[in-house]
């Protein structure tokens, strides 16, 4: 089944039907169908800031209880699994816009119903995780920042997109502990208008996280920058 579904969404980009089992539907709605939108892989009970996923619900992992990440929370609605290990990358490196699109939709539809339910109002400004201008260079395009394009239009939140910058091209964090990951990250980002961000609650927003080093290091540069405080926004979550 899963097969199949890889080759529909792979084939499939027709306004009105469900991008993952071509369901033409009446549930259809941003490319999605409502069985499939619940078949998702949810994010269920996890750590309250860093969204590890962890056995009981409202706590904290020993990770952050030991190292405090910048950032106070991270909002996150799946697990990095199928069939989101397909379409992000699809969207990523691919440039499927598409699957851009269904995504921003599905963090906005989540992120709405988080800070309601937390009774909390929405951060004052969004953030997309910059990428170093060769990374884009590269790829043409910084996935985060078309999240967060269609995210703030919905959500009626301003969007600071030149005020964070990735300064140093960092090397790959695969195979790193925590604590290189952290000294590989040092200095990475470059808060270039401080006045910006001062006393403002923001939300950063990048598509998926992993071991949420490098949202740690971005919260810290906005913090010192003088922003009141951070929040992650993210598609997946790997475990
Ligand atoms: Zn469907
Ligand atoms: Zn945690």
């Amino acid at each position: 089944m899963h097969i199949t579904k890889v080759y529909n969404w792979l084939n499939n980009k027709q306004p009105g039907r469900c991008l993952l089992c071509l369901s033409t539907d009446a549930s259809v709605q941003h490319g999605l169908c409502e069985p499939c939108r619940r078949d998702l892989p949810w994010l269920g009970s996890r750590c309250r800031q860093c969204a590890l996923p962890l056995p009981f619900a409202g706590q904290l992992c020993g990770q952050c209880q030991q190292h405090p990440p910048a950032y106070s929370q991270v909002i996150c609605p799946f697990l990095y699994r199928f069939p989101l290990d397909s379409l992000v990358p699809a969207f990523k490196y691919h440039k499927q816009l598409i699957y851009g699109r269904l995504l921003a939709h599905l963090l906005a539809d989540y992120v709405s119903f988080a800070y309601q339910e937390q009774q909390h109002a929405l951060p004052d400004a969004l953030i997309p995780m910059p990428l170093h201008r060769k990374r884009q260079a590269q790829r043409g395009f910084n996935q985060a920042l078309e999240l967060a394009r269609p995210m703030a239009r919905t959500l009626g939140c301003p969007m600071l997109s030149a005020t964070l910058k990735r300064v140093q091209a960092t090397h790959t964090q695969q195979g790193l502990t925590a604590q290189q990951r952290k000294h590989n990250l040092r200095g990475a980002f470059e808060c270039s208008a401080p006045e910006k961000v001062t006393g403002l609650h923001l939300a950063l927003i990048d598509d998926v996280l992993t071991t949420g080093a490098t949202a740690d290091e971005a919260s810290y540069t906005l913090l010192k920058a003088g922003a009141q405080s951070v929040s992650i926004w993210c598609v997946a979550r790997t475990p």
